[in-house]
């Protein structure tokens, strides 16, 4: 069974006010030392490890110089059969996509990129912290495509107060203009360690961002996005292969300071330490969970999937989840040709769906 490989890098030119992911400021020295560091880390992997997917992600990896990107697709290569047919992924900040550096990271094997776009609204992006313009989101996007790379995936934003319908409409008009192949909407989170946790903007209702959440499922859907994942659209054929081991709990093994892994049915995390990363020669790592994959995981995993789970997988606990699946069939859930899936109207809904569908399973 062929694994995923995450890598995740840990630097960011500027913090963003609403987010908690693990990073520190870049620096040309850091980033030398940790992309040594990942290297080291690549070669200690298991030696019959296969993999299909390497993802860089962060913080903010487009960061790094082109040729610390092409020395770790390098020694990751020797994990994965057939590199050409691999979906090898690199988030970027737009700001970040010149058109030298895209045609570096193509020669360095990336074939995707996953633009931290979040917005075309200029009030928007002010509100959110970032630094690009739409103009150079659109820029990018054009400097990644002359470069050769065509699978493109852009992140959206929303849940601001201004972010009405009208608003989402013109967001998802300027985004279906562009030639990517896969959209990620996310749902403004405030969390409680960030300056936002602080002083948080005002947010849409829950009816609102309920309004908006259908209306993004029809017109995505309508302009050729299949809605396959809760917060994912993507054209046929470009549903992404990495994060879609996450949800269908296959393996993966994750480097970096606070990168997770999952394999052989336990969980593990690298201390959020830049410095004991780097100092370590085997990169720390506790076990967060030690009997992951439980039935009841591996469904509330499954069912954030359009193609949901397939009960007879589940033998031990089916007759549960089908007695607590059937008062919410069909509004929230549909089961078809043996598989149980959720409904976009059970996505918004989700944690009470999967509350009552857990209860009793463990
Ligand atoms: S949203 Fe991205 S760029 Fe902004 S702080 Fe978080 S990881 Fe860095």
């Amino acid at each position: 069974m062929n694994a995923g490989i995450y890598i995740h890098v840990p630097f960011c030119a500027v913090r963003c006010p609403y987010c908690d992911f693990y990073s520190v400021r870049y620096s040309a020295d850091a980033a030398k030392a940790y992309t040594d560091a990942v290297c080291r880390n690549l070669n200690a992997l298991p030696e019959d490890l296969t993999a299909d997917t390497l993802y860089l992600g962060g913080g903010t990896p487009s960061l790094l110089k082109p040729d610390m990107i092409a020395e770790i697709t390098a020694t990751a290569k020797a994990f994965i059969s057939k590199f050409e047919e691999a979906e090898i992924s690199l988030e970027a900040n737009p700001l970040t996509v010149t058109k030298e550096r895209a045609v570096e990271w193509r020669k360095a094997g990336i074939n995707r990129l996953s633009l931290g776009v979040q917005s075309f609204s200029e009030e928007t992006l002010r509100t959110l912290g970032r630094k690009h313009s739409p103009a150079q989101a659109r820029q990018a996007v054009q400097n990644a495509v002359n470069a050769g790379i065509t699978n493109l995936s852009i992140d959206l934003m929303i849940g601001l107060k201004h972010q009405d319908l009208t608003a989402l409409r013109q967001e998802l008009e300027s985004a279906c203009a562009l030639p990517v192949t896969h959209i990620s909407v996310y749902l403004l989170k405030i969390e409680p360690e960030t300056p936002f946790g602080q002083n948080p903007p005002a947010l849409l209702t829950a009816d609102e961002t309920a309004d908006l959440y259908l209306e993004m499922d029809r017109l995505l859907t309508g302009a050729g996005y299949e809605h396959y994942e809760i917060s994912n659209f993507a054209k046929p054929g470009f549903a992404s292969r990495h994060n879609s081991k996450y949800w269908r709990c296959l393996p993966y093994y994750g480097i970096g300071p606070g990168a997770h892994s999952c394999y052989d049915g336990r969980r593990f995390a690298v201390p959020k330490d830049l410095n004991a990363f780097l100092s370590a020669d085997i990169q720390p790592m506790n076990v967060t969970d030690g009997q992951a994959l439980t039935d009841g995981e591996q469904i509330m995993l499954g069912l954030r999937l359009k193609e949901g789970i397939y009960p007879d997988r589940f033998p031990d606990v089916k007759e549960r989840l089908m007695k607590a699946a059937k008062p919410l069939i069909p509004q929230y859930l549909t089961y078809q040709n043996n598989q149980l899936a959720m409904t976009p109207t059970g996505w918004l809904v989700s944690n009470s769906v999967l509350a009552a569908l857990l209860r009793d399973i463990p």
